[in-house]
């Protein structure tokens, strides 16, 4: 494959990646040796909810579930966040003693939540440069899929507004029929890695949340494991937990994948 020699690297990326807190090496041999990569959504790619509380959801859902089931128990009523009422709830359902209790609560909570995550498409912004990235891991042969927490039907359709159906080979997102099986489960992991079917240890997974690289480590502990995340007890977290590396911003593993482009382009063409 021949072409023109790519452009120097963006001065934005470069000076990121220059100053970031890490050693920039490790993202180029990360990148260098990665053939697929697997992105959370939701943070990764973009912000569903902008920050927006979920708690009128969690109420709603709740509601549902009280005129099935009756009196809730306390840590059911105590929840207030959309993904953290279906998996309490399923927790509740699990217990042998429950499943007299029909699992309309769970279906009901589950269309309740999809539906609220298909509204949030709408304004959802998508993450700072995360349209860069992909056209270069693109242009890298990288393969590219989704494992989420969300429903797969509102990820679709924020990648079709957003342009982006064609970058993501699949979209692997939470079991409607088990909301149990959300990250920090391996799950949908496990599918993706079956859908790959390359090595985990040339894949890598880009996860906002400590639950992400549980999830991954679960699926495989040889799965690299790239955090991204603007907290810092978050990043501290992952770094604790032996994340290959955790960024705060894409313009470094831009930079990496830029200078994995003009080492490719070189060892082509014997320059340098
Ligand atoms: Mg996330």
């Amino acid at each position: 494959m021949t072409g023109p020699e790519p452009a120097e690297d963006s001065d934005d990326a470069s000076h990121d990646a220059d100053d970031a807190p890490y050693d920039g090496q490790v993202l180029f041999d990360l990148l260098d040796s990665t053939k697929a990569v697997l992105f959370d959504f939701d943070g990764p790619v973009c912000d569903l909810f902008g920050g927006a509380s979920t708690a009128s959801v969690a109420a709603e859902v709740k509601e549902a579930a009280r005129q099935a089931w009756g009196v809730l128990d306390p840590e059911v009523e105590a929840c207030d966040d959309s993904h953290g009422i279906l998996r309490r709830l399923r927790d509740v359902y699990d217990r042998p003693a429950a499943r007299s209790l029909g699992r309309d609560p769970l279906d009901q909570a589950e269309l309740i939540v999809a539906r609220q995550e298909l509204g949030a498409v709408e304004k959802a912004a998508e993450t700072p440069h995360v349209g860069t990235l992909l056209g270069l891991l693109h242009e890298l042969g990288i393969r590219m899929v989704i494992v989420s927490n969300n429903a797969e039907r509102p990820i679709r359709e924020y990648l079709r507004r957003h342009g982006l159906e064609e970058r993501f080979g699949h979209v692997f997102g939470r079991d409607p029929d088990n909301a149990g099986l959300m990250k920090p489960d391996p799950d949908c992991v496990r599918r993706a890695l079956k859908y790959l079917d390359v090595p985990a240890g040339s894949c890598l997974f880009v996860g906002d949340q400590p639950s992400d690289l549980e999830a991954a480590r679960s699926a495989d502990t040889c799965l690299p494991f790239l955090g991204y995340t603007r907290d810092r007890a978050k990043a501290s977290d992952m770094a604790a937990n032996r994340a290959n590396a955790v960024v705060d911003s894409y313009l470094p593993v831009i930079g990496a994948a830029e200078k994995v482009r003009k080492a490719r382009w070189a060892s082509r063409h014997q320059v340098g």
